[in-house]
């Protein structure tokens, strides 16, 4: 089985369609999306349209559940508070519907998923040793994703011994020795100073991860992000991927 891992798309439509293109092309078994399908971003409605439509299975993240009204906004940064409000007022009923449905982890297959870590499936960056290694010790699974950090990521523990870390575009890890946490970044707005949208091919037979990005037309999201009265910030910060 081959699958399309997705994460952190953030309302941005155009990275979105971008990565649905390319996996169009890849042609896998199924589309797994580990949340924040909003936030940051100007089209919340034809990202969670296309989610809903394409994904499997999909996560809640911490800012759709924001825009829902289930986490307290003095968390969020006050970019991100305002384009949680801002998408509040834009949110259409099926994509509130949907947002509603999910959870912020799954398991499936040999696969645990989490929008950002086992210890706090919704807040959690898994951005330091000790996070990683938690995140292997409370689980069992062979394979564990998480989203939320908007950095592509591979670790491995090997016994007792933790490896890796930030993975290049187009890198190919064997998955097939140890246990490993992934990270596929972030479509929407990539943090790792690579603007392409970033995404994941899972292979669970061959036990590989081919790490991808796809370019997409940036200018179109900031013009988008300006237009809707979104903090400016939020549109400079995709030109740089961080
Ligand atoms: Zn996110």
């Amino acid at each position: 089985m081959r699958v399309a891992v997705i994460s952190d798309i953030h309302g941005n439509w155009h990275a979105l369609e971008a990565v649905l293109q390319a996996i169009d092309r890849e042609g896998p078994d199924a589309v797994w999306c580990l949340g924040d399908l909003v936030g940051y971003g100007p089209q919340p409605n034809g990202c969670c349209e296309a989610v809903r439509e394409r994904a499997e299975v999909c996560l809640a993240g911490n800012h759709d559940l924001g825009v829902l009204g289930l986490l307290d906004l003095e968390d969020f940064s006050p970019d991100a508070a305002a384009a949680v409000r801002w998408t509040r007022t834009v949110l259409s009923e099926e994509a509130r519907a949907y947002l509603a449905g999910l959870e912020p982890s799954a398991r499936r297959a040999a696969v645990e998923l989490f929008h950002g870590s086992p210890r706090d499936p919704v807040w959690e960056y898994v951005l330091t040793d000790e996070a990683a290694l938690a995140s292997l010790e409370l689980t069992s699974a062979p394979v564990v994703l998480v989203g939320h950090s908007h950095v592509p990521l591979a670790v491995v523990l090997d016994r007792t011994q933790l490896a890796g870390w930030v993975v290049p575009a187009g890198a190919e890890i064997d998955f097939s020795q140890g246990r490993w946490l992934l990270n596929p970044g972030s479509v929407g707005q990539p943090r790792d100073g690579d603007p392409r949208a970033a995404w994941l091919v899972l292979d669970l037979a061959a036990r590989r991860a081919h790490y991808r990005r796809v370019p997409y037309p940036v200018e179109r999201t900031q013009a988008e992000i300006r237009e809707a009265g979104l903090p400016p910030a939020l549109a400079e910060r995709l030109a740089a991927g961080l």
